[in-house]
């Protein structure tokens, strides 16, 4: 079967995304049948061309399209290949057009396989739903430009039957009884990553917490709250380090059943039930969880083979909670992960570790001693200073690794650029400076 050539917008996820057109706003309706694992969907994308181009390619896997209407007319046509919807204009559209494109879709959701990456996306829980976007399952559930640098605005309105609990990105702007259920409608306007999307249905409660934004775990009636109970400090904490909180607000999510890892979306983070435990190793993943908000979703990396700078800071947030709640602190932690990556094979290259490694654990301590290497050759009042700066200019916008030298260099000179080289550009394991 031979079909048309097809775009890949980032290396480390061949078949996903176009960059002949970006998204500027998806406007997403659905309706879910919980029992039956059945979504309905209509989709509206407000994009523009970047390209002079008459194809829009978009990502939707497993779901079928029964309608397809671009700038309020029938495209010439539109196929299917695989987890691709391509859509042909009628005419030409020079780049810089600004189109509204509107896809009605339905099916049985389910993850999409990725040979590095595994399972990801929409996925059914025992009585409920998770949406695990990271790093290719956004196509699970809507169509969508699916490339980490198309950062769009989204409002998403989900109708469930009675008696679930709906948590989306954004603010919760509606809730209102319709024939087939409840449909809840939530405002996500800050530039949002298409794998940052998310969708949690549940039996659950909403436990607001106090603190300088509003926040919130939601969960089942008898899980713990934990290490939970915690949020409102973390968030002071990283406030203080990295600036203001990005968005409206946070939740955490406890899902009933138990998950292997945390999941990270804008302005909520979702765990197991399993990670509702008092001890260090649960609490500080909903450190790193929050601390994503910084990094990761307000600043965001523009291509895959820049995780280290999503996954470095977040663990190395986990080790500034650990300081601030007076545990060990971060230098301890440091020195502990650096005994043990020595004693680890050194073949991984921060800057570009491929695709199978990208979420390799050496990749996110590895990223924590690269900043904590910093810190110790700028001195503790210059780093937090050319961290904050760092989340206060690219807020809301894509980086590269480079992007991330020239702000250091910037602020803090060749010297400390000559620095995060050793830990970026080659694989041996640079030695730690000595504490200050
Ligand atoms: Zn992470």
């Amino acid at each position: 079967m031979s079909g048309p050539d097809l775009p890949t917008a980032d290396p480390y996820l061949p078949g996903h995304g176009d960059r002949s057109w970006r998204a500027e706003r998806y406007t997403l309706d659905l309706d879910y049948d919980v029992a039956g694992n059945r979504l309905r969907g209509e989709a509206v994308v407000e994009g523009v061309t970047q390209d002079d181009t008459a194809r829009l390619v978009l990502d939707l896997a497993h779901l079928q399209v029964s309608k397809v209407v671009l700038d309020g007319a029938a495209p010439r046509r539109y196929t299917v290949h695989g987890h691709r919807l391509v859509v042909t204009a009628r005419t030409p559209l020079p780049a810089g057009t600004a189109f509204r494109l509107l896809v009605r879709y339905a099916g049985q959701p389910r993850p999409l396989v990725d040979p590095h990456h595994g399972d990801a996306g929409w996925e059914e829980l025992e009585d409920g739903v998770i949406v695990a976007g990271q790093p290719h399952g956004a196509p699970t559930w809507f169509p969508c430009n699916d490339r980490p640098d198309d950062k769009a605005a989204y409002t998403i309105s989900v109708t469930v039957p009675p008696g679930y609990t709906v948590v989306a990105n954004g603010t919760r702007t509606g809730q209102r009884r319709r024939a087939g259920g409840i449909t809840w409608t939530f405002d996500q306007p800050e530039p949002m990553a298409t794998y940052l999307a998310t969708v949690q249905v549940g039996r659950y409660e909403v436990r607001e917490q106090d603190g300088p934004v509003p926040l919130a775990w939601v969960g089942p009636a008898d899980v713990e709250e934990a290490g939970f109970a915690r949020q409102p400090e973390m968030l002071e904490l990283f406030e203080d380090r990295f600036g203001p909180y990005p968005f409206a607000s946070y939740a955490a999510v406890v899902t009933d059943d138990d998950l292997e890892i945390p999941l990270e979306a804008q302005g909520l983070a979702t765990f197991g039930r399993n990670f509702c435990r008092d001890d260090w190793d649960a609490e500080r993943l909903v450190a790193h969880e929050m601390a994503h908000q910084w990094f990761g979703n307000a600043v965001t990396l523009a291509r895959w083979q820049d995780i280290w700078l999503h996954e470095g800071f977040a663990c190395y947030s986990e080790w500034l909670w650990s300081e601030a709640s007076e545990r060990d602190s971060a230098d301890t932690w440091a020195r502990h992960h650096h005994d043990r990556l020595a004693d680890l094979d050194q073949d991984v290259l921060l800057s570009d570790p491929g695709p199978e490694l990208m979420f390799d654990d050496r990749v996110y301590k590895r990223g924590a001693l690269t900043l904590h290497a910093l810190r110790l050759v700028v001195g503790d009042d210059a780093f937090f200073d050319l961290v904050r700066g760092w989340v206060a200019d690219h807020r809301g916008g894509s980086v590269t690794t480079d992007d991330f030298r020239a702000h250091v260099g910037a602020a803090a000179g060749d010297e400390a650029v000559a620095v995060l080289a050793a830990w970026l550009d080659a694989t041996e394991l640079p030695d730690l400076p000595a504490a200050s």
